[in-house]
């Protein structure tokens, strides 16, 4: 049995290990010491950063954030792309979102897959 929140709490842990494997750091100013500032759902949390201030999560700076889609269904989205040309109306079927939606998704996960560690948080044999 699929369970989705814990397949997007996984991806979530693995983005995290593959994104800090050299350590938490601010991704604006560069800063070590961020701390836990709140923790969302499934695994989502945003970090205070105590050189600038500010806060972020594990998904700023890459092409993922400020995006509201669950990692589970860029994941699908990316191993469609991964495995053939994928036109907007067969995505959006696929994932059963807008067209719209399937798109933008195309679009920053263009980007995405060309960053190693969202790479390899996304596409992956053994996620559903
Ligand atoms: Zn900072």
């Amino acid at each position: 049995m699929i369970d989705a929140t814990t397949d997007e709490s996984l991806l979530m842990a693995r983005l995290q290990t593959l994104r800090w494997k050299a350590g938490l750091r601010c991704p604006r100013c560069g800063h070590r010491d961020c701390t836990l500032h709140a923790r969302g759902k499934e695994g989502r949390r945003k970090l205070r950063c105590s050189g600038c201030g500010r806060t972020f999560n594990d998904l700023t700076g890459t092409p993922l954030a400020r995006t509201h889609l669950p990692l589970t269904l860029w994941a699908k989205a990316a191993r469609l792309m991964a495995s053939g040309h994928q036109t907007c109306s067969s995505l959006s079927v696929k994932l059963d979102v807008k067209l719209a939606t399937a798109w933008r998704v195309r679009k920053i996960l263009t980007e995405a897959l060309k960053d190693a560690d969202l790479r390899r948080t996304l596409v992956t044999e053994d996620m559903p």
